[in-house]
This record gives structure tokens, C-alpha cells and sequence, in this order.
């Protein structure tokens, strides 16, 4: 039964005044729905955040105002804030003179996981961004990584 999330609804009262766009009512409602969102880079699993839906009690449609927007391009910034870019990985990579492959094995992302950063299918997380930029700072960390390689496959 659906009845305790109608009861959830039911609490809401339109004190917005918002019209619904499908039919004039203003019996709309409104609910906290989880979104999925792309970022834009090809993941739809990239960006989840609770947004504001409101729903029409007359017609049953269902819709969103720029409140939603807002949050979700907050957090799309939020998300991609200060990332090294994919063409900036790509660089780190090459001016170390390594393959895809090769890279992927010496740090242990792995090399799908790579090419989705350096097409921008997927964007890399803080701590993965911080260790890339160490990397492309001081490329004599490659020798500790092909040691620690070495140390794995003994
Ligand atoms: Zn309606």
C-alpha cells in the first residue's frame, strides 16, 4: 500500500502558491525526490542530490521549479571545482612517458577507469585528483611506484 507516502504528501500544504503547469490547479504538493543527475561528462550515477518536486493532486503531474536547477548546478560545480581537467591527466601521463596501460598499472587505478578520465566519461575523485597532481609534480615518485610494483609482483 501506498498510503503512508500519500500521508507524507498530504502534510505539505501549498503555501507557494505554485500553479501546476498541466492543468491551472493549485492543489500542488510538494516532495523531496533524489535525483540523478549527469554531470555532463557521460555518468548519469555522477550526481545525487534530494531536490524539491511538486506535485499536481489534480492531473498527477509532476514538475519542478528553478529551485531544483539551482541545487543541481550548485553541486555539478561543486562536483568539478578545482579537478585536474581530462586533458590535464593526459599531459601528467605523457610527460611521464607512459602508456595508458602503463600507467594504470604503476598507480593501480586501472586503465578503464583512466581512459574514463582522460575522454571525461567520468571524473576523478578528490583524493585520486590530489594523487595525480603529486605525480605530475615530482616525477621521481615514478621510481618509488615501479618499486612498490616490483614489491607486489615478488
Ligand atoms: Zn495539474
Amino acid at each position: 500500500m501506498t498510503t503512508s507516502s500519500h500521508e507524507k504528501l498530504s502534510s505539505n500544504k501549498n503555501a507557494w502558491g505554485v500553479q501546476c503547469p498541466g492543468c491551472g490547479s493549485f492543489t500542488v504538493r510538494i516532495k523531496e525526490v533524489e535525483e540523478n543527475q549527469s554531470c555532463g561528462f557521460g555518468d548519469p550515477t555522477d550526481l545525487q542530490v534530494q531536490v524539491p518536486v511538486y506535485a499536481c493532486d489534480a492531473c498527477c503531474f509532476c514538475f519542478t521549479d528553478g529551485t531544483a536547477e539551482a541545487i543541481i548546478e550548485t553541486e555539478r560545480r561543486e562536483r568539478i571545482r578545482n579537478l585536474l581537467s581530462p586533458e590535464a591527466i593526459k599531459t601528467i601521463r605523457t610527460k611521464l612517458g607512459l602508456s595508458q596501460t602503463e600507467f594504470a598499472e604503476l598507480t593501480g587505478f586501472g586503465t578503464a577507469t583512466l581512459k574514463r578520465w582522460e575522454s571525461g566519461g567520468r571524473r576523478q575523485n578528490v583524493s585520486a585528483d590530489n594523487f595525480l597532481r603529486l605525480l605530475g609534480d615530482d616525477p621521481t615518485l615514478l621510481k618509488k611506484l615501479r618499486h612498490l610494483l616490483r614489491i607486489r609482483k615478488s
